[in-house]
């Protein structure tokens, strides 16, 4: 892919070693933009300085929210390189997504050349502080101006970068999540397995109910019987339940995590039994009750794997464990950061140079 490249004149100061980077509120000097126009397919690749964007405000993307987003990050190595974990995986992902929303196909190549020019780009952004990363957030907006409800003819691929801080500032600790018995995120046959604001927009009332109870994330319930465990806002769920592993199955209204995946895959080979399959709530209390509720913990890019210290429900309050970190959740934690940074081996050849 051909990309042109214009560089800012106007370098902004980059964050230090030792500042407190926060998640999504600094960007670094550059985007990556790229046009799609039916007829003619993805054109205009181009690296520009991060800045506003002008679209119309009959810009279909405004009104019946036609957008997909993803999520990754870029890691900075002892020696200097900067890697990405799986990228492929998010560049496939991207594509589900956008089948399910009537977005055009991006090519695979095409969104990983992207990300990777970008973040050579902004190599300098990509933070050292133990457990820092630079986060990569490519998405895809319907730009038609347009008040129909028909799929755009037009549309914006753009990726910006953030350096963020490391999600525990003050080392791996556990959360208590709330799952929510009333509200629903998404049933099987919407959109529930695609990375898009839609899912997001509907969440928001429950993560407020949560968050005014005491509890940092909502753990969704299936959308039709409201029995079922289905994910966490924006990470999947994994429960250790008697020496297994077990995680809901992906059924069509579950996002597929490329953690979620990662995590099942070092599992296995570490010798677990892991089961994705239906996993009611009913179960889950009758488990942590009986005691053989071991270990519960979150698996997402932004968190990597996230201790569950408290779990609510309805009159529920389970504590898992000792309410502090299980023992696998802290080595699947070691084992994936290790990876990520290249601090330990990549046995399955998931770490990418990015150049
Ligand atoms: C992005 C996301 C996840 C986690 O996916 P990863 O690829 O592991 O980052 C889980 N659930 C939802 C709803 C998400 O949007």
């Amino acid at each position: 892919m051909d990309i042109k490249i214009t560089k800012t004149t106007a370098p902004k100061a980059k964050p230090q070693k030792g500042d407190k980077l926060g998640f999504g509120h600094i960007f670094t000097d550059h985007m990556f933009i790229m046009n799609y126009t039916e007829g003619k397919g993805w054109h205009d690749a181009r690296i520009e300085p991060y800045a506003n964007i002008s679209l119309a405000p009959s810009a279909m993307v405004f009104h019946y929210g036609q957008e997909m987003f993803e999520g990754l990050k870029a890691y900075r190595g002892a020696d200097d390189s900067i890697y990405l974990f799986r990228p492929d995986m998010n560049a496939k992902r991207a594509n589900a997504s956008n089948e399910r929303l009537c977005i055009p196909e991006i090519p695979e190549d095409m969104f990983v050349d992207a990300v990777k020019a970008l973040v050579d780009i902004d190599r300098d952004w990509v933070p050292s502080d133990e457990g820092t990363s630079l986060y990569i957030r490519p998405f895809v907006i319907a730009t038609d101006e347009f008040l129909g409800v028909a799929p755009s003819k037009t549309y914006l691929f753009i990726v910006i970068l953030s350096p963020s801080g490391a999600y525990y500032e003050s080392g791996l600790a556990p959360v208590g999540i709330w799952i929510e018995d009333d509200y629903v995120r998404a049933v099987k046959g919407g959109m529930g397995f695609a990375k898009t604001g839609g899912n997001y927009a509907a969440s928001l009332i429950a993560q407020v109910k949560a968050h005014d109870a005491g509890y940092s994330q909502v753990l969704w319930l299936d959308g039709v019987e409201r029995k079922y465990i289905e994910e966490v806002g924006a990470m999947n769920i994994m429960f250790k339940i008697n020496g297994k592993v077990v995680t809901p199955a992906l059924n069509g209204s579950i996002l597929p995590g490329i953690t979620r995946n990662s995590i099942i895959n070092v599992c296995k080979a570490w010798g677990y039994e892991v089961e994705e399959r239906r996993v009611s709530v009913d179960e889950l209390v009758e488990a942590a009750k009986n005691g053989t509720l071991e270990e519960v913990w979150g698996t997402g890019t932004a968190a990597v794997v996230s201790p569950v210290g408290k779990l609510r429900y309805m009159d529920d309050v389970m504590t898992i464990g000792d309410g502090g970190i299980g023992e696998l959740t802290q080595k699947l934690y070691d084992e994936l950061t290790g990876i990520q940074w290249g601090k330990r081996e990549d046995p399955y050849g998931w770490r990418v140079l990015v150049k």
